[in-house]
């Protein structure tokens, strides 16, 4: 509780300027369109008496009555004229989303009938909420702290199975959890070499050593955290998944058998994918971003060359690419020029496929170099799933065991954290003095705070609450 009141009066000191919390907000919580239903919420110290002055319950009874957690049936009305037949709920403080009196209003879907109820919260004294403006007071009351409220965006946002799971668990605590533990050891430490500031190393029993130890521990975790980090970005953003091979090895024939649908231009002349095809598909709930690329010849046709351009954009941003190749044919120059081109692509995940296996081999593989190498016909749809497997597998092996989902400027946060902590490794192996680790521990200390909320940093905030939409 005590914890809570300090934080509540640190957070006094630096909130975000434009969003004052002692207004009572309200905004459309659903999707503003012709739909059965819609939500209005309103939050604030006002919310109930704002509602009464527009609902008229069939029992007659203001909610200012009601109970915490009941739902009311009966009118929004504007004067004498009613407007909706709603529901509403009342959840009052200090048990709500934001902790303050929460009302929610369920009415008809219709866009028009939304916006008349929330003009008439507007006119009897609500705000208009900005974004994330809801959030922000759950944050800013001590309900959740920075890691959770970054989760609520990002399950608003998720696209796959698998960035809903992360961000259910960031939600759930375990990404704070694993914060705590960190800032923790950081304060400890710190603590110890205050301590060896004033008393010598033999009267306190601690060592440079131990120090040195604790250091290094310190650093793996956060390490691990902003490597952890970058794969889950990979995972939540899609896999960049590159079909590439020389003109008329089947490529357009794999993508539509990928995607499922005939989408790309097949065809038995020469280069007919004059442009680069994009399109989307699952593969155990994990979102691949399949491209399709011309042929990377030098030819003097202008439009295939500003195709080639583009392709060779679009490898440098591969996470993964799926080379094909001709069973049907020997390898030429064309194949040559392509294994050139992407060998040195750094932190590339290369997949070999050789289509049109349903044709008599005639490609030698002695000098392949990229693996693995997956035998299929597209034409015949053989071999695809496990094409989809080994592209799944390719995924896992970077999956982390436990994803966080932070934002960019949290992860430069940590980056730095871990070159000060470089840098007081630096110190403790000079055996110098214990003074200048001391201060760069502090800073660390401080900076760890501005990832989890307990100092704040406007700059931080903006970020993470200017993302999320008006409502939530
Ligand atoms: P791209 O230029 O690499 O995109 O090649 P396309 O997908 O346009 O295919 C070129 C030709 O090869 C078309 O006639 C396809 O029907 C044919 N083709 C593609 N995959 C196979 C396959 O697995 N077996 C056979 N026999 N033909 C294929």
């Amino acid at each position: 509780m005590v914890h809570y009141f300090l934080l509540a009066m640190q957070r006094d000191i630096y909130r975000i300027k434009d969003y004052n919390t002692k207004d009572t907000i309200a905004a459309i919580a659903t999707f503003a369109a012709k739909s059965a239903l819609g939500v209005i919420k309103i939050s604030g110290r006002k919310a109930i008496d704002i509602v009464d002055k527009i609902f008229v319950a069939k029992n007659k009874k203001s909610l200012k009555e009601s109970k915490t957690y009941t739902l009311h049936y009966g009118w929004i009305r504007d004067n004498k004229k009613m407007i909706d037949e709603v529901l509403v709920s009342v959840m009052k403080a200090p048990y709500s989303y934001t902790r303050e009196d929460v009302v929610e209003i369920s009415s008809h879907g219709g866009i028009l009938v939304l916006n008349k109820i929330l003009k008439l919260l507007l006119n009897k004294g609500a705000r208009l909420a900005k974004n994330g403006e809801f959030t922000y007071r759950a944050f800013i009351n001590g309900r959740i702290d920075l890691l959770k409220a970054e989760s609520i965006l990002n399950i608003v946002d998720a696209k796959t199975d698998k960035s809903l799971d992360f961000a259910i668990n960031q939600l759930l605590g375990f990404a704070s959890e694993k914060f705590k533990n960190i800032r923790e050891d950081l304060k400890d430490l710190y603590s110890k070499t205050e301590a060896l500031i004033s008393f010598e190393e033999e009267e306190l029993n601690i060592s440079f050593k131990e120090i040195k130890n604790s250091l290094i521990n310190i650093k793996e975790k956060i390490v691990k955290i902003i490597e952890d980090t970058e794969k889950t970005k990979v995972l939540k953003e899609g896999i960049n998944c590159v079909i590439c091979g020389k003109t008329n090895v089947g490529k357009s024939t794999l993508f539509n058998c990928l995607i499922r649908e005939e989408r790309a231009i097949v065809s038995e002349i020469p280069a007919t994918t004059r442009d680069v095809i994009e399109d989307t598909i699952y593969i155990n709930g994990v979102l691949f971003r399949v491209y399709d690329t011309a042929g990377f010849l030098d030819t003097r046709d202008i439009i295939t060359n500003k195709a080639i351009k583009k392709s060779d954009e679009i490898l440098k941003n591969a996470d993964i690419i799926i080379l094909v190749l001709d069973n049907s044919k020997p390898l030429d120059e064309h194949d040559y020029f392509l294994f050139e081109k992407i060998k040195n692509m750094p932190d590339k995940n290369i997949i070999t496929v050789i289509n049109k296996i349903d044709l008599e081999r005639k490609i030698q593989l002695n000098s392949l170099e990229f693996k693995p190498i997956v035998y299929l016909s597209a034409l015949k749809n053989i071999g695809i799933k496990k094409l989809e497997d080994v592209l799944f597998k390719n995924i896992y092996k970077r999956e982390p065991i436990d994803g966080i989902f932070l934002s960019n400027y949290q992860i430069e946060i940590l980056k730095k954290i871990k070159d000060i902590l470089d840098e007081s490794l630096k110190y403790i192996d000079r055996k110098e003095s214990i003074d200048f680790v001391n201060l760069l521990l502090k800073e660390a200390f401080q900076e760890f705070g501005k990832i989890t909320g307990e100092v704040l940093c406007e700059e931080v905030l903006e970020n993470i609450f200017s993302n999320f939409c008006i409502g939530k």
